[in-house]
């Protein structure tokens, strides 16, 4: 390892290892949350497997652990990165699809806009999550759950191989075949085994997608959220729906109908290939039927689109933005529950959170998969989350006194379990695997990893080991 005047530490190979206070310091730690700076000792953007390999000669050179990112979505919910190594992935390459195999192979830091693009004109729809700038493989690694999700399962389980370069410099492929063991515990297993450089995953063939939003103004909310209970209830597999009350600021972004306290129901049902649309678009003409009947919205967009529709339902932030949020899996939610999520978050609730919400589960998301990794399905059958913008002290201490506050009015219906993928805080436990499970997953890090050089990068309260 030589070091040039200019900025930056190179090698050999021409990777250069950033230092803070330089440009691609900056570029290379880049978070999409920007209420989770990211401040490590240094910072690589790796977009070969040799600068990879470089990188890592470089961290055990220094005594740096290697933490890994590919956006940074998830920047609240991986400790501090003080004293450590940072590797930025954005592999060369595109997505390469096989329409024939139905796969797409993904380079580590594709985000799903990307997937989705390379993948509909083939007639293939890709399990990806509710946001095109979510990269594909910290979605995958954790869960992910797709608006697809009742009727394909959790993303992870379309994944059909893993590369990656683990902590000796060896590139490692895994999949049924090869190092069936690995490919198990890095699908839901909590991470910290190397840096993933790609992933291939299943895609399903479709001919479209009914999908969309209805808000409504948010005093509504009371016999809404219990008419959307109750049809969630009896909901046929192929809808997945999220109800949401939002409290959105005059943004140039915010439609005007939604600026202030709205509910919203999106969603979205993936017509097969040589599926019929209008029954995809009776589904969802059924459930929103009761929701219309109890009062007129402000806005509906559901309709049948191409595959790309479904990135845009949800209308979430494309652009970073500071965040903190907190989510729990719920058990069934009966009058009671409704009583206090609008208490929470309803009108008048003085409710800080710019959005929360309830995804429904069930369907395929609560059947294990056959060959499927540690993390395979999910038994609640509602995922809560909650978000808002810590824009200065205050509004940092008024979120976190409403999350303690919600944690305990909601404690009769927490499971106690989480969606990895869905955890946004570091001081948050993922609890979604067992004892038996978290010690398989150890033994499967001690054999990639036995210095722990990844051990940062393992979810907080994924292991039992460190
Ligand atoms: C606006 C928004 C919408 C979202 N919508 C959904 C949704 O619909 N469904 C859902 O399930 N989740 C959703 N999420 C959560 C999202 O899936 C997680 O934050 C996910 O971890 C993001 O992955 P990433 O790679 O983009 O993020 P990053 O923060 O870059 O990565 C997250 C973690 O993944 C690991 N990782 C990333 N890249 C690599 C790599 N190359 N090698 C090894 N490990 C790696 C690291 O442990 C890292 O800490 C959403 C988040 C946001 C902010």
């Amino acid at each position: 390892m030589a070091m040039f005047d200019g900025p930056g530490t190179f090698d050999d190979s021409g990777t250069t290892v950033w230092l803070p206070g330089e440009t691609a310091y900056e570029t290379a730690t880049r978070v999409f949350n920007l209420a989770a700076p990211a401040r490590p000792a240094a910072a690589v953007t790796a977009r070969t497997l040799d600068q990879i390999r470089a990188a890592l000669g470089h961290a055990r050179a220094e005594g740096l652990p290697v933490r890994v990112h590919s956006t940074g979505h998830a920047a609240a919910a991986t400790g501090p990165m003080e004293g450590s190594l940072l590797i930025r992935t954005e592999l060369e390459g595109d997505v390469e699809i096989d329409p024939r195999r139905r796969l797409a192979r993904i380079p580590a830091g594709t985000r799903w806009g990307a997937v989705v693009a390379a993948a509909a004109p083939h007639g293939l729809a890709a399990p990806h999550g509710s946001s095109p700038t979510v990269g594909a493989v910290g979605y995958l690694l954790g869960g992910g759950l797709s608006p697809y999700g009742r009727q394909l399962g959790l993303a992870v389980n379309s994944v059909r191989a893993i590369e990656l370069v683990t902590a000796d410099g060896q590139l490692r492929r895994a999949d049924a075949s090869h190092d069936p063991d690995l490919f198990w515990a890095l699908r839901g297993g909590g991470g910290g085994f190397g840096v993933v450089t790609a992933v291939e995953v299943e895609l399903s063939e479709a001919a479209g997608v009914v999908t969309g939003s209805t808000s409504w103004a948010a005093e509504h909310a009371g016999p809404l959220l219990t008419r959307w209970l109750e049809w969630t209830l009896k909901a046929p597999r192929e809808v997945t729906t999220s109800l949401r009350l939002m409290n959105l600021p005059p943004l140039p972004d915010v439609p005007p109908a939604l600026v202030g306290s709205t509910l919203a129901v999106d969603g979205a049902i993936l017509v097969p290939a040589g599926g019929d649309p209008a029954a995809a678009q009776r589904m969802a003409d059924q459930m929103l039927e009761p929701l219309l009947a109890t009062a007129d919205p402000v806005m509906s967009t559901w309709a049948l689109t191409s595959l790309s529709g479904a990135l845009e339902a949800h209308m979430d932030p494309t652009d970073p933005v500071p965040f903190a949020g907190d989510h729990m899996l719920l058990s069934e939610l009966d009058e009671d529950a409704v009583a206090e999520f609008l208490r929470l978050f309803g009108p008048g609730s003085g409710s800080p959170l710019i959005v929360a919400g309830l995804r429904q589960l069930g369907g395929a998301f609560a059947e294990p998969a056959p060959d499927g990794g540690a993390l395979d399905h999910l038994d609640a059958p509602y995922c809560y989350a909650g978000s808002g913008v810590p824009f200065d002290a205050a509004a940092a201490r008024a979120l976190e006194e409403h999350r303690a506050k919600v944690r305990t009015a909601l404690r009769p219906w927490d499971t106690g379990r989480t969606v990895p993928s869905f955890v946004e805080s570091v001081t948050q436990p993922q609890r979604h695997l067992d004892a038996l499970a978290v010690s398989r997953v150890d033994r499967v890090r001690t054999r990639v990893d036995p210095d722990g050089l990844f051990r940062g990068d393992i979810a907080p309260n994924a292991t039992s080991l460190w």
